[in-house]
């Protein structure tokens, strides 16, 4: 067809405006969206038709593709892009999906706060203005035995502010076996020049020793920095000195002695069966004199980075600048309020706090759901999948519990047509994605967080 003959034989806009079909789309979306979306359908049909050499040799589209066509690209453009997927990724805490999901009181508290006005920093027995570190303050040293506490963002923030408020135009002194870098950009050295305190790196990359720290000290020192090593070991050669004779000399030196937690966990993750790692309230009583950790991460909680020490460092902390800019909004109070009930009662906290809950599952616990998902799986299939429960390791992730693996089981996807990648893709396309992870050339789905076998049904939308 010539092109003259097919550019007379789009559409106007109104015309399509007036098409019966179209007629809920406009009583749903509004008129002038739907105008809009017909506008730009159109828009690209004409520059496909002047762009071709020939005008093209699709077929016009009739009333009905058209009005077709602006349902999808609306409907396509109202989903949001934020969604719900299930973490199978083995990785329990993994910052690509959102790390922690709440407890369900913490999401009901974050619901609550963001729908309605809420004594932020409102001073309810005065009537007057309050101040919203004192929310969490309280709770904070509570569970730590810290003097006192303030949360800002997250943990990058808290480390940023502490350095800028404790060791501006000064020396902070770090081991180089600390210099770390977490995934998304953290990393410590520029961290620390954006502060604008001075990096003052002593030791080795594997060891480092109290002398050398002891000799990097000048009248410019104003802060020991040690930083916990979450997403690697040095092991080998290696030495560090331990946090009571870092104390020791901040302390002889009369410097403050910052230690960065990052996952730091309010609970032994002993009675789990999991390796240690160092909990707040240890580290505080070993001689660190402020500690930051994030929310998101071991704690569970919302995003968020929780500074916890001495009153006299945490006033400091609080009064700079930089706080304003860092600070959390009241959802992340409230959510981050109600996790930290649920640490109050420490017997139910495991069960209270998903993520806890999940690291805490053994492959016996999971054997039921495993089962019920591979079935699922199975149906879905047919004939041409091999569907099986196996033995697996999963990680905690965000730099929790380096290098551990923590024995899981997930479902062996092995489809006749579909590679392992394939299968990855398709898993990841359902309505409710589905995050699995390819290992040895096979697809699987650890189940490790999936407490619902019907969260992975393909069909089922969020
Ligand atoms: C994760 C982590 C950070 C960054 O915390 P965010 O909450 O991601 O900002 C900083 N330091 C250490 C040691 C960490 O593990």
């Amino acid at each position: 067809m010539k092109k003259e003959e097919l550019l007379r034989g789009l559409p106007s806009v109104d015309r399509l405006l007036g098409l019966p079909e179209l007629a809920s789309l406009i009583g749903l979306h509004g008129r002038s969206r739907v105008a809009d979306a017909a506008k730009r359908l159109v828009g690209e049909a004409r520059t496909q038709i002047l762009s071709s050499d020939n005008g093209g040799d699709a077929p016009t589209p009739d009333d009905r593709q058209w009005a077709a066509s602006i349902g999808e690209l609306i409907e396509c453009e109202s989903r949001p892009r934020l969604r719900k997927v299930v973490n199978c990724s083995g990785v329990v805490i993994h910052t690509n999906i959102g790390r922690s999901a709440l407890s369900a009181a913490a999401g009901r508290a974050a619901m609550k706060a963001a729908t309605s006005n809420v004594n932020l920093e409102y001073d309810l027995e005065e009537g007057g203005r309050g101040d919203r570190d004192r929310i969490l303050e309280n709770i904070i040293t509570g569970l730590t035995g810290a003097e006192a506490a303030t949360v800002v963002n997250n943990n990058a923030a808290a480390v940023l502010l502490t350095l800028n408020a404790l060791s501006e135009g000064k020396e902070t002194i770090v081991s180089r076996g600390e210099l770390i870098e977490i995934g998304g950009s953290f990393r410590l050295p520029e961290i620390m020049a954006k502060s604008g305190c001075l990096l003052r790196e002593v030791g080795t990359t594997n060891r480092t020793h109290l002398a050398d720290y002891e000799n990097a000290f000048s009248e410019k020192t104003a802060l020991i920095l040690q930083a916990h090593t979450s997403n690697y070991r040095i092991v080998g050669f290696t030495a560090q000195p331990g946090l009571q004779a870092l104390a020791e000399l901040a302390a002889r030196k009369g410097v403050p002695l910052a230690v960065d937690l990052g996952s730091g966990t309010l609970a032994g993750l002993g009675q789990f069966g999991l390796p240690h790692e160092p909990t707040v309230q240890e580290t505080l009583k070993n001689g660190a004199d402020v500690v930051t950790i994030s929310g998101d991460k071991l704690l569970g909680g919302p995003q968020a980075g929780i500074i916890a020490g001495r009153r006299e460092l945490v006033d400091r902390i609080n009064k700079n600048h930089l706080k304003r800019a860092l600070r959390v909004d009241k959802m992340t109070v409230a959510a981050l309020e109600a996790t930290l009930l649920d640490y109050l009662d420490s017997e139910k906290t495991p069960q209270r706090v998903p993520t806890l809950r999940h690291l805490a599952r053994k492959p016996e616990d999971m054997r039921p759901v495993a089962e019920k998902a591979a079935e699922i799986i199975r149906k879905t299939f047919g004939d041409a999948a091999e569907v099986t429960v196996i033995e697996d390791v999963s990680r905690a992730g965000s730099g929790s519990l380096p290098e551990v693996g923590i024995p899981t089981l997930s479902v062996a996807v092995r489809h006749k047509t579909m590679g392992p990648n394939r299968l990855a893709d398709w898993f990841r396309s359902l309505d409710t994605p589905v995050i699995g992870r390819v290992e040895d050339n096979v697809f699987r789905l650890d189940m490790r967080c999936v407490e619902d076998a019907g969260e992975i049904m393909p069909d089922k939308t969020d």
